[in-house]
């Protein structure tokens, strides 16, 4: 009874309601947004699973709990994640009332989908890199004004450091937007298979420069960071209009 009084605060409500599909269980303060939460989770899950991992392949997701909390000011999110040590992940959304193409849930669900698959393996750099091309309405258009402008003044967090970093931290944008570009760069070098190959290898190893031999025949941090200032001109500049 204690835990049920403590988690209506938590959700925002006097009440918990609680609906359970298939990979997920949603708890909301009412049964309506429960219900809603959850059938957009299950439609976006497997839409993201397959944009991620090919249109063949098989859908999994390791039992996901979410925890909705409309009503903030603020629309965000926060998971943790499975890993080798946790069977579930579980996703807090702080949301104010938006589209459901307009909330965080898509960018958490990335980070949950990956997580299914990756066990942990995969570096920050790449969750995050991949969960970005999910982000709507203000996120994204503050993500696409930093890329512009980290494209132009090349101040883009060194690529060794941004390789290594495990946690980001929420206020600094410029390792957001250099993972974006990194990720959009590295598949414009390889495909996905690449891309994941790649960063288990260097995350598992921690040695990046070997796994960049590997897996995109680049013979060093140094090289790799030249060519990624370069294509941000050629790529990240060019395509916008002058402000
Ligand atoms: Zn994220």
């Amino acid at each position: 009874m204690q835990f049920v009084v403590l988690l209506a605060s938590l959700l925002g409500g006097d009440n918990v309601a609680l609906a359970a599909g298939d990979h997920f269980s949603v708890y909301a303060s009412t049964q309506s947004v429960a219900d809603a939460v959850l059938q957009d989770a299950e439609t976006a899950a497997k839409q993201i699973s397959q944009e991620l991992f090919g249109k063949d392949s098989q859908f999994e997701l390791s039992r996901t709990i979410i925890y909705v909390r409309p009503g903030s000011d603020e629309d965000y999110g926060k998971s943790v994640l499975r890993s080798s040590k946790r069977e579930a992940n579980i996703v807090w959304l702080y949301t104010i009332d938006t589209l459901p193409e307009e909330s965080t849930m898509r960018h958490e669900l990335v980070h949950c989908a990956l997580a299914s698959r990756f066990r942990g393996k995969l570096p920050t750099f790449i969750h995050e890199g991949l969960a970005a091309k999910y982000d709507a309405g203000v996120r994204r258009r503050i993500q696409s004004q930093m890329v512009d402008k980290l494209a132009r003044t090349k101040r883009w967090v060194a690529l060794s450091e941004l390789m290594k970093s495990e946690q980001f931290d929420l206020s600094d944008a410029r390792q957001y937007a250099t993972s974006m570009a990194f990720v959009q760069f590295l598949l414009s070098e390889g495909d996905q298979q690449k891309l994941f190959q790649f960063g288990v290898s260097g995350n598992t190893s921690r040695n990046w420069t070997s796994a960049l031999a590997d897996a995109y025949d680049i013979p060093s941090i140094n090289n790799l960071e030249q060519r990624f200032h370069r294509w941000t001109r050629q790529h990240l500049i060019a395509a916008r209009p002058n402000r």
